[in-house]
């Protein structure tokens, strides 16, 4: 602890923490020696791991981590549970088998997910496209893109395309303006939604440059993912600030993790402070069934319990809808018939 202590508190961390986005991921810990070094832990311990899932938090992310195993170690920190043999599978969704073009997932007839970027500011140990982040061998094409582009042309009942990833926002403003100016070409596609983490996890790169760029694009929405009340700093305020203040609806995805938010009081000062910083939750995911997640997920009555809770205080505002995807691609369920003890 005294290291840590010692190198959080050093002039150079500060810096860094302030530092723009693209020198906070430049600076970010990527291997099990670099994170020893800052974190009570050993390297030998979470090396196999970091082997087989990619490192990476950024120092703007590692600096909210407070105690070891306090709720954002739990996110980022790679942990020896991710190597068990937990019987489950690397793409439980069956997202390859409804790729019709490497990078698009059309599973339901009227808007597709293009995943657009593989990079993150942070891997996160619970993610579910953990089998793909990080990998540069997975990394999406130009001409993957062009295809993808292309499919969404001819399919007219196309009518939203979700940009996904990994995180669309880890590519820079122009390349980024380029995909959003392709899709706003295609009469049919209506609306384009952007699902990110970055204002949770690099708040830094909501940047006044991207935000003139985005809301050129409208109508266009964003859905955030933010796990517990930690992640809700001042910088992350100022993101959602100021996408709110470009007119950009915003939602929030969290995902039910235990030992990180599977309590109703975490969750209902979560869902408040989103509410303050003007972002609707909206869905609320029970951890889907991910090969190197097994650690992660509670039983549904947990889901259900919180829901219970937060549909009375903070209210209905604040309430997420929670939902399971169906494993082999059939798409998300709602868990919570809603309501039921209340009305
Ligand atoms: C979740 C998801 C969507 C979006 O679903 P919404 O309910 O509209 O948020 C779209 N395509 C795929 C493949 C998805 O997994
Ligand atoms: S930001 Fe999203 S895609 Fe990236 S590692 Fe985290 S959960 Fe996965």
């Amino acid at each position: 602890m005294n290291t840590k202590a010692k190198r959080l508190s050093s002039p150079i961390f500060r810096a860094r923490v302030r530092g723009d986005w693209h020198e906070l991921l430049a600076a970010s810990i990527r291997t099990a020696a670099a994170l020893a070094a800052q974190l009570p832990l050993e390297a030998s311990a979470i090396a196999p791991v970091a082997a087989r899932y990619p490192l990476c938090i950024n120092p703007y992310f590692l600096k909210l981590i407070r105690s070891p195993g306090d709720p954002i170690w739990r996110q980022a920190v790679p942990d020896v549970r991710e190597l068990e043999a937990d019987g489950m599978v690397s793409d439980p969704l069956d997202e390859k088998r409804q790729s019709p073009v490497p990078g698009l997932t059309h599973r339901y007839p009227d808007r597709v997910l293009l995943t657009v970027s593989n990079r993150c500011a942070v891997y996160c140990r619970h993610c579910l496209r953990k089998r793909m982040v990080g990998d540069p061998a997975q990394a999406l094409h130009p001409a993957a893109l062009r295809d993808a582009l292309d499919y969404i042309r001819r399919h007219r009942a196309v009518r939203e395309v979700i940009l996904s990833g990994g995180d669309p926002l880890l590519l820079e403003d122009e390349a980024l303006d380029r995909v959003l100016g392709s899709l706003r070409a295609i009469a049919h596609v209506q609306v384009v939604r952007l699902h990110t983490r970055a204002p949770c996890t690099l708040p830094q790169r909501v940047t006044p440059g991207l935000v003139r760029m985005l809301r050129r694009h409208h109508p266009l929405h964003m859905v955030l993912q933010f796990n517990h009340p930690l992640e809700i700093t001042a910088q992350a305020g100022v993101a959602c600030h100021r996408l709110a203040q470009a007119g950009i609806p915003l939602g929030c995805q969290t995902v039910l993790l235990r030992g990180v938010n599977d309590d109703p009081q975490v969750m209902a000062d979560l869902m408040r402070a989103l509410l303050r910083l003007r972002v609707k939750p909206y869905y609320l995911h029970h951890a889907d069934p991910v090969c190197g997640t097994a650690h992660f997920r509670t039983a549904i009555d947990t889901g259900l319990r919180i829901m219970a809770r937060l549909r009375l205080d903070p209210g209905g505002m604040a309430a997420p809808c929670y939902v399971a995807d169906l494993p082999g691609g059939g798409g998300k369920t709602v868990l919570d018939p809603g309501g039921v003890e209340r009305l």
